[in-house]
């Protein structure tokens, strides 16, 4: 169980099939580091584990353990890009920042099988690919549009006919699709428990049960205090994303945190594990409502959806999840559905990552839309960079100012009924 958070949505497979987690003791005294991390996520540590390998002292403050949030509970699916293509990303942002954010975003799944290669992370990756699985033509097309513009660019997507991606999956639902083979899936919290222990060796202090509780300016820096110790640092980066709290104002206004919810079966026997997933990629669909699936390396059934704030809805998607599961892939039989779990994405009105100066030495990296595997591993390099004294026009990302969404109290509603739209729109096939 992952600990602290609330039953419904605590039982993760990830958790459960977690290797030994690194120690990080709690922060119990004054101290300085030249950078501190605040989030214990990929963000935070793939930043750490950048600044510890550069030779800065660098102290992580996770208020619960590393890859307690999302990046220990995610679907572990290593997705490419970002949610724009290309040309929206290269109009929107100019040829040479637009050009260096799509090439950042499309290599990231080759960044983190690197790193994996690089510090021998047990993580169970596999590098088959992203399918993407269109549920009616019009999205077939639009996936047709989004190879187009990166086959232009050099990365070898492909696009999937209805037969090749029957075969390929395992349920004929889908009318056809693309693989983009720079993607892949991994066991997720293994990820980022192996990033700690890589930052760790390079000598980041990382401290579990921290957290931060005020971020104050002292002198030249900022005084980052919890609740028994302080660090004192000239840097400061906030990787916090789904589960930013008050700490630094308007932050958490950014962006709307949104449940994302999965259930897993106990292991598939081989017979079923011949048509299901037999290449061991891990789809996505273009539904609104998308499900994203996969199996485990232990053949576990992976299935995930958008969750609910509330307990007893929450327990409606599980189910729910578990029925679309046994009607897409009715060769499971009888199936034994062992854990289900849930975690906050943080999605973004303009659906790109923000990376926001919030403070003179402040930078904050967080909006990853429910993709943050591949995207938020580099933004932390982004941020490590930053840290090192790269200037901000250099970076991959833009850096922009914070904007706190109008009435931002009002967006549970507002999710809520996009929600319902969305699922009536799924269930008319529209
Ligand atoms: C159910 C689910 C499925 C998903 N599936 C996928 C997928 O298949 N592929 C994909 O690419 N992405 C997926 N995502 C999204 C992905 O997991 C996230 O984008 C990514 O993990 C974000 O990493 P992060 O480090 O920014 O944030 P997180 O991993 O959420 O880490 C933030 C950390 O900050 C800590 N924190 C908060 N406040 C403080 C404080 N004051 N002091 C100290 N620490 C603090 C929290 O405890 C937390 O550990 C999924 C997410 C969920 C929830």
């Amino acid at each position: 169980m992952i600990a602290n958070e609330i039953p419904v949505i605590a039982d993760s497979l990830w958790s459960a099939t977690a290797n030994p987690a690194p120690d990080c003791p709690p922060l119990v005294t004054e101290t300085d580091a030249d950078v501190v991390v605040i989030g214990g996520g990929y963000t935070g540590l793939s930043a750490a584990l950048r600044l510890a390998e550069a030779g800065r002292s660098v102290a992580l403050l996770e208020a619960e353990s590393p890859g307690w949030g999302a990046s220990g509970r995610n679907g572990g699916q290593v997705n490419p890009g970002l949610k724009e293509d290309p040309e929206a990303i290269e109009a929107r942002f100019g040829a040479e920042m637009g050009a260096r954010m799509v090439r950042a975003s499309g290599e990231a799944g080759q960044a983190v099988f690197d790193l994996i290669d690089r510090l021998g992370i047990r993580c169970d990756p596999v590098r088959a690919g992203w399918i993407r699985a269109a549920h009616n033509g019009r999205a077939l097309e639009a996936l047709r549009e989004t190879a187009r513009q990166w086959q232009a660019r050099g990365a070898p997507l492909r696009m999937l006919d209805r037969e090749e991606i029957a075969a390929m999956i395992g349920t004929g639902v889908y009318c056809g699709g693309l693989i983009d083979p720079r993607g892949g899936n991994l066991h997720p919290l293994n990820y980022a428990l192996g990033l700690a222990m890589a930052a760790q060796a390079a000598g980041a202090r990382i401290h579990g049960q921290s957290r931060v509780r005020a971020v104050t300016r002292e002198g030249g820096g900022y005084r980052v205090s919890t609740v028994r110790g302080i660090v004192r640092a000239r840097r400061v980066l906030v990787c916090t994303n789904g589960y930013t709290g008050d700490l630094i104002p308007g932050l958490a206004q950014s962006v709307v945190p949104v449940r994302s919810v999965q259930v897993a079966t106990a292991p598939l026997g081989d017979n079923v594990l011949r048509s299901v997933l037999p290449g061991r990629q891990a789809p996505s669909d273009t539904r609104r409502l998308l499900l994203y699936y996969r199996l485990d390396a232990q053949g576990r059934f992976i299935m995930g959806g958008r969750g609910a704030y509330d307990e007893a809805g929450t327990r409606r998607q599980f189910q729910a999840l578990r029925r679309a599961t046994e009607t897409m892939f009715p060769q499971l039989g009888p199936v034994t559905w062992a854990h289900a779990w849930g975690g906050f994405v943080a999605m973004t009105l303009d659906h790109y990552p923000h990376l926001n100066r919030v403070g003179d030495g402040i930078l904050a990296g967080l909006g990853y839309n429910g993709r943050g595997v591949a995207t938020a591993t580099v933004m932390g390099r982004v941020m490590a960079d930053w840290a090192l004294g790269r200037p901000e026009e250099a970076l991959d990302f833009p850096v922009t100012p914070l904007r706190p969404i109008p009435m931002h109290g009002l967006r549970r509603l507002g999710v809520r009924a996009a929600l319902l739209k969305n699922q009536l729109l799924d269930g008319l096939g529209l």
